[in-house]
């Protein structure tokens, strides 16, 4: 049975007072054994403190990037082991956001990856196409290419740290989601991509969230769906009530 995961990416939003009032917020709100793993993203200045909020609960704590270096003259980077050290053992890498503002390439996502695995750090993995690429109806490819270019290379014990969270570009921050029917046929397509290049139980094991768009009005109708094993929610996590509404939607 793969995990039913909820995540909320805070991006660069909330400042220390902020990040501790959300989280007393949740920590009131959330129901005692909600169905879904919860885990929040904020800040790299606010990740101690959220982690130590948190570390009685059962909601993760996940930093928002990494470098791939283990240390060394990388100016304003944060390590793996940085992470660990404050009890950080999740990470999302390939952000849409860090790929375009940050030109992080399939590549260099790669070697963050690895890092992280070698590290034994969860990661969720982002990919998703553009509008332009969904227009020319390239979008089943790029997918294919962001995980064969980044994930496919990793021996398959890695992959029970790997959560995936397929995030077209054109439905974060918009407004416009994916139809249910959309996120379904991609996530249906990244499970077979899988169980070809991987394998079927990992095919069949590894947790593919949606996420753009995400919030309290339209979380159920795109967590029913077969492939969608939950949400990777940007702006909707930010507020308490509805980032909670969302945890419950299955
Ligand atoms: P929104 O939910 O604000 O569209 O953001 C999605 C996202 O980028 C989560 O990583």
């Amino acid at each position: 049975m793969r995990k039913k995961i909820v995540a909320g990416n805070w991006k660069m939003n909330n400042d220390l007072s902020e990040t501790e009032e959300l989280i007393s917020q949740l920590k009131l709100q959330m129901v005692k054994d909600p169905e879904a793993t919860v885990m929040v993203a904020p800040s790299f200045t606010s990740l101690y403190p959220a982690f130590q909020a948190l570390k009685d609960t059962p909601i993760v704590v996940a930093a928002q990037n990494m470098n791939a270096a283990k240390s060394g003259a990388y100016t304003g980077e944060v390590s793996a082991l940085m992470l660990k050290s404050i009890g950080i053992n999740t990470v999302i890498l390939g952000h849409s956001e860090r790929r375009a503002q940050f030109k992080e390439s399939n590549e260099m996502l790669a070697e963050k990856v690895k890092t992280a695995i070698d590290n034994e750090m969860d990661v969720i993995f982002c990919f998703g196409e553009e509008l332009n690429e969904r227009k020319a109806g390239k979008h089943f490819d790029v997918v294919e290419t962001q995980l064969k270019e980044s994930l496919f290379q990793l021996p398959k014990s890695a992959w029970k740290n790997i959560i995936l969270a397929y995030e077209p570009v054109w439905a974060i921050g918009t407004g416009e989601t994916a139809s249910p029917e959309q996120a379904q046929e991609i996530h249906a397509h990244v499970r077979s991509l899988l169980e070809k290049n991987v394998g079927k139980e990992v095919a069949e094991n590894t947790s593919i969230l949606y996420g753009g768009s995400v919030k309290p009005n339209n979380a159920s109708e795109i967590f029913a769906k077969d492939d969608v094993d939950g949400g990777l929610i940007g702006g909707a996590s930010l507020n308490a009530v509805d980032f909670v509404k969302i945890v419950n939607a299955f």
